[in-house]
């Protein structure tokens, strides 16, 4: 591509500074030395803003019992051959505790989406113990899909600080071709601006690589979370599932991977670029395309990464994708290895720190 270099250095020198044209260009790129060029910025303004230090959440897979029926999702409730459970107040406390003694500083509780007043309780009394059992110094993320505001208030007060709802795809359009029709976009966009409302730190994200979507639809998804000045970014390749119609008849090629890896990372790199100051996650679905696909997404620019601290018994329950990495490994076996990868990168975990989004010290400071 000619003029990567000056552009990778404007983008690089200040945020905003590309234009959709530009992020298509990059999102692009697939000759070697010109990826290894993109990585190399992004990262360097990744370690400008929060060093060469990697944060970590424990990620708590409360349950897999879902209302909705999205058509790439493994736990979608139309399928009939996954079968459900939920944790009990119990064993979620039990991670909960697995999470202090690893000193991870920050979890999330993510789930199936659940509307009632039961559940709404449930997770309140959840948030109060994790209080409670950490002093106050845990980072707590949801992820728990789409509520009413009432329900984001009540959690935010019960002492959640920040929530996850990815808007999978910033088009409308494609967005309609991979949602039941009651699914609404326009109401995912309202929650997470009443979860800005209700003073979260506000984490959205898509999916790269799905059937339909084009370059311009990902560049589009970068200037959506401009748009929306969110605080955190969390995503990952498409992976299919075999039980679920969008999934079905896609095979999971050693091809499929390596294109949906670079592309994963060209996203995660290109928003870096973008947006410099916020926190972006290497997900769990850039390990199951490559095995080292977190550390590589934390040189194209990411800086948090969520190991599963589930009992191993449910993890095989929580598939939303096929090929989900370390289904039998426990959490300290996790912990052992990650550190032992990110070391091997020159990267450090900031044991014990919340790692809170740098962007939204920055939008309370204005
Ligand atoms: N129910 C909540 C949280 C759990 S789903 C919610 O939907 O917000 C968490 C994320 O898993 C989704 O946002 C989606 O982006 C991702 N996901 C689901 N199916 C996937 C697949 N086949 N490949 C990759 N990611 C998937
Ligand atoms: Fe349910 Fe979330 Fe899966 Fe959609 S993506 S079916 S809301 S768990």
């Amino acid at each position: 591509m000619n003029g990567l270099s000056t552009l990778l250095e404007r983008a690089s020198a200040r945020r905003h500074a590309l234009s959709r044209d530009e992020l298509v260009a990059l999102l692009g790129l697939a000759a070697p030395g010109e990826i290894a060029a993109l990585r190399a910025a992004a990262y360097a303004v990744k370690v400008r803003h929060s060093g060469r230090l990697v944060s970590l959440r424990g990620i708590i897979e409360m349950g897999n019992v879902c209302a909705k029926d999205c058509y790439y999702c493994g736990i979608r409730k139309g399928n009939d051959c996954v079968g459900r459970f939920e944790l009990d107040e119990e064993a979620v406390l039990r991670a909960v505790r697995r999470n202090i003694d690893l000193r991870y500083g920050s979890l999330v509780l993510q789930s199936g989406e659940i509307a009632s007043e039961k559940h709404t309780a449930f997770i309140e009394r959840i948030l109060r113990k994790i209080d409670e059992l950490g002093g106050g110094a845990i980072g707590v993320t949801l992820s728990l899909g789409e509520q009413s505001e009432e329900t984001y208030a009540r959690w935010r007060a019960a002492g959640a600080h920040r929530y996850l709802l990815r808007i999978e795809t910033s088009s409308p359009e494609l967005y309609a071709k991979l949602h039941p029709a009651d699914h609404s976009f326009e109401r995912r966009v309202d929650c997470l601006r009443l979860l800005r409302k209700c003073g979260y730190q506000v984490g959205s994200g898509v999916m790269s690589g799905l059937p339909g979507q084009t370059l311009d639809d990902l560049a589009g998804d970068i200037l959506f979370f401009r748009d929306l000045d969110l605080d955190m970014i969390g995503m990952g390749p498409y992976i299919p599932h075999h039980d679920t119609p969008l999934g079905r008849d896609i095979p999971f090629t050693p091809d499929y991977a390596a294109d949906h890896l670079r592309l994963g990372l060209n996203m995660i790199a290109a928003t870096r670029l973008f947006l410099h100051d916020v926190n972006i996650a290497s997900t769990t679905a850039l390990q199951a395309l490559a095995d080292d696909g977190r550390e590589q997404g934390v040189l194209a620019g990411a800086n948090v990464i969520m190991p599963n601290i589930t009992d191993t018994e449910y993890r095989r329950s929580y598939q939303l994708y096929e090929n989900k990495p370390c289904l039998d490994e426990n959490a300290e076996q996790c912990r052992f290895c990650l550190e032992r990868r990110l070391a091997a990168i020159g990267e450090t975990i900031n044991w014990g720190a919340r790692g809170d989004s740098p962007h939204y010290a920055a939008r309370l400071g204005e």
